[in-house]
């Protein structure tokens, strides 16, 4: 699933092509998404012009004229792909950038813009295609998120505040979106093996120093996945269809049995089970 750095990765890609551009149309192939694609979707957002591309948590926000938001979501599987409409010629797979083998059949809903088009591709469809109209009932439907981590209210005052009523594991506090918005499972192991923290540790017990590393991490991190395009697994691709790095980054997550990178230590990365879920930790740093 797509975390805060990919969902980055695909706006700034996004941003280069669409912004100040006007969209000629919408055609939907399959609205049966997540949630239904809205039906007057086309007629609503036809011949606007964009103003504004932006990532809240894993969301992509794009803003129309007349305050118009569409909101898509990647969900588990979802990508977006570039076909530049040449001499008029018949959109093929085989103008994809990278993914010649897509199924066609996944290409749900296609944003059609004077030369070029943007294609929502999602074989799971646990992703979304949302529109808002309205500043106000933009920022009510992001309402309920945590700050993002590069925003100034993720700051020591708050986590120290949140944790401090938490009685759960601070690996699932992480990744609880209330609480910071855009971590998953992936970068979650990664910030508590850099900061040295127990995953099973209870949050209200996180001391200051925990926390101050824990921002610190966070931020590290994400950036430099960010950097590096964001992490390829499951297929993840930019809409330019390049491939992230940051899985060669990994220091926890998917290294099983090797050795923990922590500056001096010797101890083993382990996996275990929080929730269901496969958390990667040291036997010995995070202790
Ligand atoms: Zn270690």
């Amino acid at each position: 699933m797509p975390e805060l750095p990919e969902v980055e990765v695909v706006k700034q890609s996004l941003e280069k092509y669409i912004l100040n551009k006007k969209l000629s149309k919408i055609i939907v192939k399959n609205k049966k998404l997540r949630y239904p694609v809205p039906d007057n979707i086309s007629k609503k957002l036809a011949n606007l012009k964009i103003y504004k591309v932006t990532r809240i948590s894993k969301y992509l926000v794009i803003g129309f004229e007349d305050e118009l938001f569409l909101i898509i979501h990647l969900g588990m599987s979802g990508t977006l792909h570039l076909i530049r409409n040449k001499n008029n010629s018949q959109n093929t797979n085989l103008s994809f950038y990278h993914s010649k083998n897509l199924p066609e059949k996944h290409n749900h809903v296609l944003f059609d813009f004077k030369n070029f088009t943007i294609i929502f591709n999602d074989p799971r469809r646990f992703g979304f295609i949302k529109l808002i109209t309205g500043d106000i009932n933009l920022k009510n439907y992001f309402s309920k998120l945590g700050p993002d981590p590069f925003e100034k209210d993720f700051n020591f005052k708050y986590i120290k505040e949140y944790l401090i009523k938490k009685n759960k594991n601070i690996k699932n506090t992480i990744i609880d979106q209330k609480f910071i918005s855009g971590i998953g499972n992936i970068y979650a192991s990664e910030i508590l093996n850099y900061s040295k923290i127990n995953p099973f540790k209870n949050s209200g017990k996180i001391s200051n120093k925990e926390i101050k590393k824990i921002i610190f991490y966070t931020k590290k991190i994400l950036k430099l996945s960010i950097k590096r395009g964001g992490t390829t697994i499951n297929n993840f691709l930019s809409i330019k269809g390049s491939q992230g790095s940051y899985q060669k980054e990994f220091r926890a997550y998917d290294r099983e049995n090797k050795k923990c990178k922590n500056k001096l230590c010797f101890g083993t990365i382990i996996k275990v089970n929080i929730s269901n879920r496969s958390t990667y930790m040291c036997n010995i740093c995070q202790k």
